[in-house]
């Protein structure tokens, strides 16, 4: 079989062989009857990271974003969130499937939004209207390219919402490589959101799994809602183990994957028809436009393959490239002698 460099994203990583052993070799019991011991000291661990009274162990990071708008909003309630965001764009049309809520979209700089931009956002209170009651934000931002949401912003984002009585949630699917990049803990980013969503199957390269954090009675909430929406599971105690040992092993690592993509955006910047800023580039997602009219991204992403390379072309100009777990240094020497055998030197 022959091995591909897999960029297209940061799920597509394999257990370790210290991630396997630590699965089989979980204790385990029903987590629905809230048995599970290394469930309850996963959840115990991430909360203590977030510095949040509780949190819960839900199968996805989509279960634990639509959980989080389920449980701070009622139906017909409007969630003000980033244009290109994940829970807008990827989660199949669940804000209004399950929750029964609209989204007013604010376009952000790279996922990035403002709180001037927010407070003009929310509606006045005028039975015309409806209800504003909940912003969503992510760090770091996917589409953005990976972008890492300033803390002060945040922070007065989180001051606004107060200020009007709203709620904030943090989609943090990839708030481990916010804060390894910037060295901000976990805790701080989350202090200021009432609810924070991290993921363990994306850089941290467990098998599944992500957890919502927040105060106890939010988390009774949620709780409620995970079962109705069927993520109530039994002896899964397997998969929390590999959460806590990747939360153990592989949070540091991050940084690896931070300077790869650096260097795989420092070398796309010499390359012809790429139109790419390699400062921009924060963590371990790299977006880049192709501007040469002779090859478009999906051929782009079929020629790559004869190098043994795999990557996403997110739209007819656009590629993402995310580095992880499972990308070395050299592999990135590799993706780059390849885009440059495709595209030239500038
Ligand atoms: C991946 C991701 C999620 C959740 O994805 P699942 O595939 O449902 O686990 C949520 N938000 C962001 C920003 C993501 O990148």
């Amino acid at each position: 079989m022959i091995r591909f460099i897999d960029l297209r994203s940061d799920t597509v990583t394999k257990p370790t062989e210290g991630m396997r052993r630590a699965i089989a070799e979980a204790e385990v019991g029903d987590d629905v009857y809230g048995e599970d011991p290394t469930v309850n000291r996963l959840q115990e661990k991430v909360a203590q990271l977030l510095g949040k009274e509780a949190s819960l162990f839900v199968p996805s990071g989509t279960m634990a974003n639509q959980l989080a708008i389920k449980s701070q909003t009622q139906p017909g309630d409007e969630v003000i969130i980033e244009a290109t965001s994940h829970p807008f764009n990827f989660e199949g049309g669940a804000g209004a499937a399950l929750s029964g809520i609209q989204f007013y979209c604010i376009k952000g700089e790279r996922g990035i939004i403002k709180a001037s931009q927010i407070e003009e956002a929310i509606r006045p209170k005028d039975h015309h209207y409806p209800v504003t009651r909940l912003i969503c934000l992510e760090n770091t931002h996917n589409r953005g390219g990976g972008t890492i949401f300033p803390i002060g912003e945040i922070e007065a984002i989180s001051r606004l919402a107060k200020e009007r009585g709203l709620l904030v949630h943090l989609d943090g699917a990839r708030l481990w490589n916010a804060s390894v990049a910037s060295g901000i803990p976990l805790h701080e980013y989350a202090r200021w959101c009432d609810s924070v969503s991290v993921c363990l199957s994306k850089g941290l390269g467990a098998p599944i799994g992500s957890l919502i954090a927040g105060s106890k009675e939010l988390i009774h909430r949620v709780h409620r809602f995970r079962k109705m929406f069927g993520g109530g599971m039994r002896q899964v105690g397997i998969l929390a183990a590999a959460g806590l040992y990747a939360i153990e092993h592989h949070i540091d690592r991050l940084k690896e994957d931070h300077e790869n993509a650096k260097k795989l955006a420092r070398g796309l910047a010499e390359l012809k028809g790429v139109k790419i800023h390699p400062e921009q580039v924060e963590t371990n997602i790299v977006i880049f436009e192709i501007e040469d009219s002779q090859i478009n991204a999906f051929q782009l992403a079929e020629e790559m393959k004869k190098f043994g390379v795999l990557i996403h072309a997110i739209g007819r100009r656009m590629i993402r490239l995310v580095t992880h777990l499972d990308v070395t240094q050299e592999d990135i020497g590799v993706t780059l002698e390849g885009f440059e055998r495709v595209l030239g030197r500038k």
